[in-house]
């Protein structure tokens, strides 16, 4: 038997690992997420009521948008490879007074053993850091019920993005860590919708999440050039 070799890239999940203490400072190294939960979770829940639905959360790291969408009355399930930043969230969960069940494993593990079994898939800013996005699409579509809806966040690969999410982001207004995104594994809009659509998913809406330098705000606007959100639904026919 062929045993598929995992769609991991160590170098991601050790640096990942190394940031693990630093998740819950909002305004340490991950406060991008801190500062873009309100308004992705927002965006999700207008979609897809959270409330009593069964939702797995992939790449959820320390847990910043799993412990929002409990909060919301979802039960959720939260899966990550870094170690030491699941760890994290388990903790933190303590004084949150959450319940989320969080598991060492990959999304195409999961596919493998729990296929049709959840309401809602959200996969945010982790499908740049895989060696096959293509995969973690498929797996995400297999583990969704026929109906189920799933959310996809991630950065557009063109010059504009390299400039705002790399050069402005890391280099310049140093809101992350350098070294945190890599360019060729940004993901077009169209290559992302291209994935879904051929794993079963429609797309039924797009934005992009705005980061203006000047205010300090985000904002969601019809613009995809650099970061965006997409949310499909699963063909219920297949
Ligand atoms: N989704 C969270 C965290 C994004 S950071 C949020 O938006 O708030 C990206 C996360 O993806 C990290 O925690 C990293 O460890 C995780 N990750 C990267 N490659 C992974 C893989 N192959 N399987 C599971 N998690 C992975």
């Amino acid at each position: 038997m062929v045993i598929k070799e995992k769609n991991i890239d160590n170098n991601e999940i050790n640096k990942f690992n190394q940031l693990a203490s630093r998740w819950w400072d909002p305004e340490g190294d991950f406060k991008p997420l801190h500062d873009i939960n309100p308004l992705r979770i927002d965006y999700i829940n207008k979609y897809k009521n959270l409330n009593e639905q069964k939702i797995l959360d992939i790449g959820c790291g320390g847990g910043i948008l799993s412990e929002a969408m409990a909060l919301k009355g979802g039960i959720v399930t939260g899966i990550d490879m870094a170690e030491s930043a699941l760890n994290v969230a388990k903790i933190h969960q303590i004084e949150s007074k959450t319940d989320v069940d969080y598991k060492l494993t990959t999304v195409e593990n999961l596919a493998a053993h729990e296929e049709g079994t959840y309401d809602i898939v959200t996969c945010l800013e982790m499908i740049e850091h895989v060696p096959s996005p293509k995969e973690v699409i498929e797996s995400c579509s297999k583990l969704l019920k026929p109906g189920g809806s799933a959310f996809f966040s991630t950065i557009n690969r063109n010059p504009k993005a390299f400039i705002y999410a790399i050069l402005g982001a890391e280099h310049i207004l140093k809101l992350l860590p350098i070294g945190t995104h890599e360019y060729a594994k940004f993901v077009k809009p169209s290559e992302l919708e291209y994935w879904a659509r051929n794993a079963s998913l429609d797309l039924k809406d797009s934005t992009g999440l705005i980061y203006n330098p000047f205010t300090k705000n985000y904002s969601l606007e019809k613009n995809l050039d650099v970061n965006y959100l997409m949310f499909f639904k699963k063909k219920i026919t297949q």
